[in-house]
């Protein structure tokens, strides 16, 4: 399969120059020339299949061109071994619970695969001796995601860049404990900088010369493609419980990026048979503005307490504008929006669990209720819960005014020694420190 840029300038690139490269060269992002259309069979008894099963098949039909069958499948196997339950919260309300993978939140799916479609195409290309060089800016969530899909992978060596002080203790531990290929770097600064200190290193002439450098968001093919894959294992999971339900289905995703909603979009273009989309947004709402008005106004994200849903400028708008040849009518006919401030955030998390028992992260809140206030009384519901709320412990805690058990995995993170590096705001600390990694 081959790829175009959404500027249009660049095409027909192959995968590998795609998922080595993240941005094409026009700044544009990278979408297949074909969106390929899954075959009835596949559809007729999708729901006796796993998830591996089915995500092999998805990948098979987007990626099978480019990779070997048997490398393909080790790759889908061994990153996606773990399960995605579809969980009953109301009488026609489900929750896709995307968080029993390492770091408890939906951007394992991503980062693991990616990580492994990296390393494939590197030693592929017959570089294995070039370290590639993965830096990410991290605000909490990407960072833990991205430093644990990477973790022992071969000929990769992640940098993750985040504020010193500026994220949660259960956070940080998920992504400076690790070492090995792993490097965590605490700048003094904020989000921002950090994410000031990436960009002019993938814009430094002598950096990129002297090492390989890309970058691990969800920019990157290789890591938001794959996140369609459990839409087709929702469905499944769904038509299992009851066929008639997935007559109606509609999909609720709490958005950021917009990556993992834009995979739900290719999914539904690939056949699945979902009837429309929800987008759920905290109170940086600037896709329900385009929603409304067609018009798109990037902004400075607020800082709110579903915080990994804090972007003032989805990068990902390019995708679905593109998806949809540019139709306002056509997105507004496939996906609606709605948005909730903290207050309501903490309403919801609150009436959910008194209601129904069922405990909300912040970000699934926001998911749970657009669906409570937007579904028709024939449509069933799923909503993707994107973390679990121990992710988010003093904010879950407060709202709800008990103890929220931390899962095992996460205390394991806690118990570890921090490891870290660290760095001023000044690109040229952080151009020099690079270089010095490099020679060693
Ligand atoms: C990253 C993230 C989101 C937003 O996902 P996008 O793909 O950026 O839209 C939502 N919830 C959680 C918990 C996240 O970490």
């Amino acid at each position: 399969m081959l790829y175009y840029s959404t500027n249009k300038k660049i095409k027909d690139i192959g995968l590998s120059d795609v998922v080595i490269k993240g941005l094409a060269e026009d700044k544009g992002l990278f979408m297949p020339n074909v969106i390929p259309v899954l075959d009835d069979n596949f559809y007729g008894n999708i729901e006796d299949m796993s998830f591996q099963e089915i995500a092999y098949h998805v990948a098979n039909a987007l990626f099978g061109e480019d990779i070997n069958a048997g490398d393909l499948k080790k790759i889908v196997y061994e990153s996606l071994n773990f399960d995605i339950p579809l969980v009953k919260v109301t009488d026609n309300i489900y929750s896709l619970e995307l968080f029993h993978g390492p770091t408890l939140a939906f951007k394992d799916v991503g980062a693991r695969f990616m990580s492994r479609m990296l390393s494939y195409f590197i030693t592929k290309n017959g570089d294995s001796k070039a370290n590639v060089n993965v830096l990410v800016a991290t605000s909490g969530d990407t960072g833990s995601a991205v430093a644990n899909g990477f973790l022992d992978v071969e000929g990769i060596h992640v940098y993750v860049l985040y504020p010193k002080g500026l994220v949660s203790p259960i956070q940080e531990c998920q992504f400076t404990t690790l070492g090995k290929n792993i490097t965590a770097i605490e700048v003094d600064g904020t989000f921002d900088d950090c994410q000031a200190l990436v960009k002019s290193a993938f814009m430094d002439g002598e950096l990129n010369a002297k090492m390989k450098l890309t970058s691990a968001n969800s920019i990157n093919v290789a890591r938001f493609m794959p996140q369609a894959f459990y839409y087709f294992y929702a469905y499944a999971q769904l038509k299992k419980l009851s066929k008639k339900a997935t007559e109606n289905m509609v999909v609720c995703v709490p958005s950021g990026n917009f990556g993992n909603i834009t995979a739900g979009l290719i999914a539904k273009k690939m056949g699945l048979p979902i009837k429309r989309f929800v987008a759920a947004n905290n109170r940086n709402d600037i896709f329900l503005e385009y929603l409304n008005t067609g018009k798109y106004n990037p902004r400075p994200s607020v800082a709110t307490i579903a915080n990994a849903m804090d972007v003032g400028d989805p990068s990902n708008f390019v995708r679905i504008l593109d998806l949809y040849g540019n139709s306002h009518s056509a997105i507004t006919s496939e996906i609606t929006g709605f948005r909730y401030t903290d207050e309501q955030i903490k309403e919801t998390v609150k009436s959910c669990k008194n209601e129904t028992g069922y405990l909300l992260d912040p970000h699934g809140a926001c998911g749970y209720q657009a669906l409570k206030d937007g579904l028709q009384p024939d449509e069933v519901g799923v909503f993707l819960e994107t973390a679990h709320p121990a992710k988010f412990l003093e904010t879950v805690e407060s709202i709800i005014g008990e103890k929220v058990e931390i899962p095992q995995k996460l205390q394991e993170f806690m118990k570890g020694e921090k490891q870290t590096v660290e760095m001023s705001k000044e690109f040229i600390d952080f151009k020099t420190f690079l270089l010095k990694m490099e020679r060693r």
